[in-house]
């Protein structure tokens, strides 16, 4: 690889009064050509002449035309890297890595010109030109430095998705562009979308007064025919088996991508699949990435499974396409044909060709993630199972096939009550088209919706809910006040939150203490120097003491990561899931202990989890000991990430300190554990629950049902332990919980047990107490000089009777 260390202009015109510079890229010329067929390509100069004469731009293009990898480069040559950062972000992970590597690639430099920066990690250096980052990120650097001095150009990719923090930036972005041009020090913004509802942008008069000009990319489409199912089937995944299997059975040549809701059901499909379409070993095995043995030892017990299993089902023979395409509701009689099988896996299939199946999804290491962009091996057809990232995000070469489950999961979240649910539901009609879209960038191609045309048009909204409609926004709340943006419900965003969202965000930050009479609190400012969930910030920011920061960063790192302890074995058999989940049980709870340690609950098990593994990892066998004891090997690594970031920013803030990781943690003591419980009070002092006792119950069904029953102080149903609580033996009398969600019953996760006198001192704005110098007789404590009054009072909104509480 040439590395282009130092960047050095080159003069190639000087018609205008401002000499054009131009920057130049040596790429090899293979790349060169592919870039050429791009075609956003040939609106280089019209997109380069509208960013040099406006400070806002536009772009909006079909996913695939060249947006995210070209744009950067044009700007890069033009010279506006020189001096200053281009920034790109990125509202995925995912995308952020994977287009930095790609661009850095086609520029022929090294990761060090052109980096990524994550949450959790990154590799910009001081000779960074093009900084691509996700949109938290930024969000953090405009804190920081709000003007953005170190870019020159900052670029917000897919704004469409309308993540939340690409929303806030944007509204934060349309007032440090006019503040950087008056200061003489431009900075150039461009909006990167596809081709979907540009007018929140463009007609929203808060956020630009002028709207900003738009240019089209027009991509070269090719016509895609949309086939319905006559029937909407509720297994989704079956169907979308099936139709694969007859696709590649039936059709001519053509990679299909399959979308489907989440990892796991990638997971499963892919496996189904490869089953059925196994590839020879010496194919697999001249392919694969070394890591990926795992698929290649599949194939090989796949193949003694097959020897044994001689009977063959079924035997698919190929028809003609004319059979096939005609568009509409056309697939009945196929269909029932193939819902005759009952289980995914029964079909056996008789055809030569293998099929090179590949997952896809966020959180898949990158180097899985770009196979899907290499030539599948010589003879197999090429298919990727999806989550929504191939939907605008990742451009995957030579889809012809799309089968469409038109779902999508989402994680509902109750505005008041804070409940959270995932729910799988219908994706809106304009990700079904995005869907359906990927197919025809090579050539005419098909998209097989499995669900039915009524469906389609009577169910499915025109477009997704931003993002920012459905989530908390307690975090973002805090930041603004912290940027001094006093009257948060006038801020320019692009789609505004609801009020109702606000002002529960409001009255959180107030009980936590961040907020007062709608101003920031040191407290709060303290607490949003952390790039954690307010609630967790300020269990941080109370730690310093006693030597509790390394436990506390330890425990809100494992419960800011999702799915640290696995509920169920991935196990064939069940005998052998039965007694994995007694093992894994019975070690949660040796982990939770007794006394102090076990009332800590929750965050005691995931503290000596997290412990237990390192240990197990200084010897290299951490993978072995996550398999053994029901620890997501991934998450375990991402919080080991996410405790040196903490603790390197504690360190900053806090200059004084000088805790340090210790990967393997020591158990707490028993005053440490007690103080524990306190501190997570004090963070989540919103979210208390307290036990129904029997004798509140007046029917004997009641009494039954609701024998394991909590009260939560903001919710008219009860709530219950969930499922792997190491509490539910003990059934504490009160309880603070991390979150509620919502199955067949409400169930609380990160459950701690606390001591309702508690409230008083942790959770002072959310206490009535009367008043002490009226009611309660003080008396002196000579041991520690304090004085002493109890007073009597009501916590929360349901006024849980506080009797007799010392202050
Ligand atoms: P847009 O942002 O407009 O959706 P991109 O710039 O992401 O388009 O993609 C342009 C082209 O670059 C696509 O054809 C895509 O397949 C290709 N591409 C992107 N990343 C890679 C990669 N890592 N390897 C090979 N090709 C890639
Ligand atoms: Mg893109």
């Amino acid at each position: 690889k040439v590395i282009i260390d130092e960047v050095k202009p080159v003069v190639v015109n000087s018609v205008d009064r401002k000499p054009a510079v131009f920057v130049p890229v040596h790429r090899k010329s293979v790349i060169q050509k592919a870039r050429l067929k791009l075609p956003i390509l040939a609106e280089e100069q019209e997109i380069m002449e509208l960013i040099s004469q406006n400070s806002v731009v536009i772009i909006a293009g079909e996913t695939g035309s060249g947006k995210t990898t070209q744009v950067p480069q044009f700007l890069y040559e033009a010279g506006y890297a020189i001096n200053k950062m281009i920034g790109v972000t990125e509202p995925r992970r995912v995308a952020a890595i994977s287009m930095s590597q790609r661009v850095a690639e086609e520029m022929n430099v090294s990761n060090e010109i052109v980096s990524y920066l994550i949450r959790f990690e990154g590799n910009v250096t001081d000779n960074t030109k093009i900084k691509f980052m996700t949109d938290g990120v930024l969000l953090r650097e405009v804190q920081n430095d709000f003007l953005l001095t170190k870019y020159s150009v900052i670029i917000l990719d897919e704004a469409h998705e309308r993540s939340v923090y690409t929303d806030i930036l944007i509204g934060l972005l349309s007032r440090i562009v006019p503040l950087r041009n008056k200061r003489g020090n431009p900075l150039k913004l461009i909006i990167m979308s596809a081709t979907l509802r540009l007018e929140d942008f463009t007609e929203n008069l808060r956020l630009f007064k002028t709207p900003p000009p738009v240019l089209k990319v027009e991509a070269r489409q090719f016509p895609v025919t949309i086939h319905f199912n006559k029937h909407t089937f509720d297994n989704y995944l079956k169907e979308a088996y099936n139709k694969t299997v007859k696709i590649h059975t039936k059709l001519p040549d053509g990679g299909i991508l399959v979308f489907v809701t989440g990892q796991q059901e990638v997971k499963t499909l892919v496996q189904k699949l490869r089953k059925s379409f196994k590839l020879r070993r010496n194919v697999a095995k001249t392919q694969e990435h070394n890591s990926d043995s795992d698929e290649a030892s599949e194939i090989e017990q796949d193949l003694k499974r097959t020897l044994k299993r001689k009977k063959i089902r079924k035997v698919m023979t190929p028809v003609n396409l004319d059979d096939y395409s005609i568009p509409g509701d056309n697939d009945v009689e196929t269909e029932s044909e193939l819902n005759s099988e009952d289980e995914i896996g029964e079909i056996v299939i008789n055809t030569s060709k293998p099929l090179w199946v590949l997952p896809l999804y966020s959180l898949l290491p990158s180097y899985e993630q770009a196979k899907v962009f290499r030539e599948p091996p010589e003879g197999t057809r090429l298919c990727v199972v999806s989550t929504n990232v191939a939907e605008t995000s990742l451009t995957i070469p030579n889809i012809k096939y799309v089968v469409d489950s038109g779902k999508t999961k989402v994680k509902l979240y109750d505005k008041v009550t804070g409940v959270t649910s995932y729910m799988v539901t219908w994706t809106s009609k304009a990700s079904a088209n995005q869907r359906a879209g990927r197919a025809g960038r090579v050539a005419p191609g098909h998209c097989y919706r499995l669900y039915s045309s009524a469906v389609f048009n009577d169910t499915f909204q025109e477009f997704s809910v931003p993002e920012i409609q459905q989530k908390p926004v307690d975090d973002l709340y805090l930041q603004m006040k912290c940027m001094n943006v006093d009257k948060v419900h006038n801020f320019p965003f692009p789609t505004a939150p609801d009020l109702m969202q606000l002002k529960t965000a409001e009255s959180r930050l107030e009980v936590l203490g961040a907020l007062k009479n709608s101003k920031v609190t040191s407290l709060g400012r303290a607490i949003s120097k952390f790039p954690v969930l307010p609630r967790y910030g300020k269990m941080l920011a109370l730690s310093h003491q006693q030597n509790l920061l390394p436990y506390t960063i330890c425990i809100v790192a494992a419960l800011s990561v999702q799915e640290v302890l696995l509920e169920t074995p991935i196990t064939q058999s069940p005998e052998e899931a039965k007694n994995l989940r007694q093992k894994w049980g019975a070690m949660r709870r040796q982990w939770a202990g007794v006394g102090n340690s076990l009332l800590l609950g929750d965050p005691m098990v995931l503290l000596r989890a997290v412990g237990a593994a390192e240990y197990a990892n200084t010897d290299g066998k951490l993978e072995t000991f996550c398999l053994e004891n029901g620890l997501r090997h991934k998450a375990i690594i991402e919080i080991r990430k996410l405790r040196v970031q903490l603790t390197n920013e504690i360190k900053m803030n806090v200059p004084d300190s000088d805790i340090i990781v210790d990967p393997k943690l020591a158990p707490p003591s028993d005053l440490q554990s007690k103080l524990l419980r306190q501190i997570i009070l004090a963070g989540m002092g919103d979210q208390v629950a307290k036990k129904i006792k029997q004798e509140e119950l007046k029917e004997s069904e009641d009494k039954i049902k609701l024998k394991y029953a909590y009260r939560a102080n903001n919710l008219e149903e009860p709530v219950f332990l969930h499922q792997g609580s190491v509490l539910k033996k003990t059934l504490p009398e009160f309880v603070v919980y991390q979150e509620i969600y919502e199955t067949n019953k409400m169930y609380m996760r990160g459950v701690t047990a606390i001591e309702p006198e508690w409230l008083a001192t942790y959770v002072p704005n959310a206490c009535h107490l009367s008043d002490p110098l009226i009611e309660a007789e003080p008396r002196y404590d000579s041991n520690n000089g304090k004085i002493y009054c109890t007073v009597s009072g009501t916590f929360g909104p349901q006024a849980w009777p506080l009797l007799n509480v010392e202050i």
